[in-house]
């Protein structure tokens, strides 16, 4: 049994001397006295009673040994602008920000949700959030008003916090219309928001009595010592919303020493960084790989980390590359989009650069093409690592380890189970397990391992309902996703089980897509799917049926009306979500239960066979499907 194999096996079958052996990378300030409670399955409560704080770890531990080493480099292509922090400088920037935060009433257990661009008070709201013990809910600077006002309203935050303007490929994005909207339309807004002023938008002024300029309140306590909340362990440390098969967002919460624990495991044996060493992970801090891997865990493993504000083409092709050897980045880690993004450009760009400080690229959030991982493999002369999980869990599920062995890279494949990870294969109809080949639905036994999410915010039943019920005999977490297992038990990842779709390695529900479509006053009835893309891996594209027919009876009308409607999504969701066309019909394919023909549809459209359609109503609307793909 190889190394990665062997280290496996006794996470699952010695968990908990396992966890307690790991446990011993972080502080803690109380020891725990039971590693796993696990008396209300699917609930694990990892490290009981043991005490530790997210900041802590991060930052204050690191002082004594590498207190004058960079801990954070925020470069922006956007801005023309670099700047290093210390770890000392990192430690006073945090406090500072803490003091602000604190001043404003938030404590341990509050809401606070960040609504930032890649700036690096981002970073220092989130850790001064953990170091409050407040919850930080980060959301997307990319997203809609109606997107921040649903998670305002579930998380209801005590303070906002945020910038007057993002940046990207030169145009300004303005948050001040957009948080005004999302105060709006929210039921729960928080009274007080904190804002960042880079003096982008020339429009922006502080509303009275709710806007607070964080320049001036940083200036008032700029020196402050904020004293860390120790937490327990299963205590939340933040929410992240994720997209599903209903329309409503679902908050992962993650714990706190759980996750301390999984991510410093993490950086040795699966990104193999080193102290003291570079990381440059290429994500937005509104994702789960930000709150990793920009941040939490690079820092709690005492390396540097980058935050990069900026386009990977911009000011060209070559800028990653030159950051990789001006830094000295040993792991790095981006998306498959942003490869393919890279592979339409001229390749010299790659060879400019001596790359000699890096030891493996780490991919994930999205299918990982066979071509894109052998051209970059190529390209960079290093592993190229695909790996993959999901928010809701925090860290890796199925990667290669190439700090404990070194990588034997499989293309098309994110490896094998990572430690922790009680992997099961199990085919859909009777939940025995797949045969090696066979496609199966990719599901984990829980009790599911340290820094995974320990339930929905304010909705255990709902965690239960969603993830645990795939099987009804057995209690099993669903990855959504199908996978199957080669002879050598490297897994392939076929897709998603459910009616989700993947653009850009950014998870986004069609049931929200439709609704943001039916938005439209004229639209009866809409179906949208995922169609597979060159670059962005699926787009939505939506089929929609309107009422008043005179609204697309001439080409400029139709045109018209689809703009509307893309409109109405960049409204409601934001411009990720965007659909490539809405398609008019008279007519949706369903059953004659009134299902949709969902993957029917799909197939149409990726222009491949539509497969069984015994079931379907009337097939006049499949005709109507062809027509209008121009087929
Ligand atoms: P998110 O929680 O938004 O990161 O999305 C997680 C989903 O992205 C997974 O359930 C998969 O469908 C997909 N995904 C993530 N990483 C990979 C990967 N390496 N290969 C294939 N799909 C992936």
């Amino acid at each position: 049994m190889g190394a990665c194999a062997e280290l496996h096996r006794r996470s699952i079958h010695d968990r908990e001397a396992f966890w307690a052996e790991e446990a011993r990378r972080i502080h803690w300030h109380r020891r725990f006295d039971t590693v796993l409670e696990y008396s209300r399955p699917p609930f694990a409560r990892w490290f009981v009673d043991g005490e530790t704080n997210l900041c802590y770890n991060a930052v204050d531990r690191h002082l004594a040994d590498r207190g004058d080493q960079p801990a954070l480099i925020h470069i922006s292509t956007e801005t023309g602008t670099e700047k290093t922090w210390t770890y000392r400088e990192l430690h006073a920037a945090v406090n500072t920000m803490a003091a602000v935060i604190a001043a404003q009433g938030v404590g341990r257990g509050d809401r606070v949700l960040l609504y930032m661009p890649m700036i690096p008070e981002a970073v220092f709201a989130m850790l001064a959030c953990a170091r409050l013990g407040a919850v930080h809910s980060v959301v997307f600077g990319g997203f809609a008003a109606a997107s921040c006002a649903s998670r305002i309203d579930d998380a209801k935050p005590k303070l906002l916090v945020t910038a007057d303007a993002g940046l990207r490929g030169g145009r300004a994005i303005h948050y001040q219309p957009l948080v005004n909207e999302a105060l709006r339309l929210a039921q729960h807004p928080p009274r007080k928001v904190l804002v960042v002023n880079r003096g982008i938008d020339p429009d922006f002024r502080p509303l009275a009595g709710r806007d607070l300029d964080y320049a001036a309140l940083a200036r008032e306590h700029r020196g402050a010592q904020v004293p860390v909340a120790w937490l327990e362990s299963n205590e939340p440390s933040y929410i992240l919303y994720t997209s599903g098969t209903t329309g409503k967002p679902k908050g992962v919460q993650r714990d706190t020493g759980g996750y301390a624990v999984a991510l410093a495991a993490s950086m040795d044996y699966l990104y193999a960084g080193k102290p003291g060493e570079t990381m440059f992970t290429t994500s937005d801090v509104g994702w789960v790989v930000g709150h990793s891997y920009i941040v939490y865990g690079p820092l709690i493993h005492g390396m540097t980390t980058i935050l990069y504000e900026g386009l990977p083409i911009r000011p060209d092709a070559g800028i990653w590359w030159k950051i990789v050897a001006e830094k000295k980045v040993s792991v790095m880690f981006s998306s498959p989009t942003a490869a393919r993004v890279l592979k339409k450009q001229d390749p010299a760009y790659l060879k400019q650069y001596d790359l000699s400080s890096l030891r493996h690229l780490f991919l994930a959030g999205e299918p990982l093409d066979e071509p894109t991982h052998r051209w970059l493999h190529e390209a960079i002369g290093k592993p190229v690592i695909d790996h993959y999980w999901q928010t809701e869990t925090g860290w890796p599920i199925l990667s290669l380890a190439p700090g404990i062995e070194p990588a034997q890279v499989k293309y098309g494949s994110p490896g094998f189970p990572v430690f922790g990870y009680d992997l099961k294969l199990l085919r859909e109809s009777d939940a025995t397990e797949a045969a090696p080949g066979e496609k199966g639905v990719l599901t984990i036994r829980p009790p599911l391992p340290p820094g995974c999410m320990s339930t929905v915010w304010g909705d255990d039943e709902r965690f239960v309902n969603t993830y645990f019920r795939t099987f009804p005999k057995q209690l099993l977490y669903s990855t959504f996703d199908w996978g199957l297992r080669d002879a050598e038990g490297y897994t392939f990842i076929l897709g998603r089980t459910d009616d989700v779709i993947n653009v850009a390695g950014h998870r986004i529900g069609t049931r929200e897509i439709e609704e943001a479509v039916q938005s439209h006053a004229n639209i009866a009835e809409v179906a949208v799917v995922g169609v597979a893309d060159p670059v962005k891996g699926q787009m939505p594209l939506a089929f929609a049926v309107v009422k008043d027919q005179s609204k697309i009876d001439t080409e400029e009308r139709r045109a018209q009306q689809e703009q509307e409607v893309l409109a109405a999504v960049d409204h409601h969701l934001g411009g990720i979500a965007r659909p490539k066309r809405v398609l008019f019909v008279s007519l949706l394919p369903k059953t004659r239960s009134g299902k949709l023909l969902r993957r029917s549809l799909q197939a149409l459209a990726e222009g491949r066979d539509p497969g069984d359609l015994t079931t379907i109503e009337d097939p006049a609307a499949l005709e109507q499907i062809r027509g209008v793909l121009g087929q």
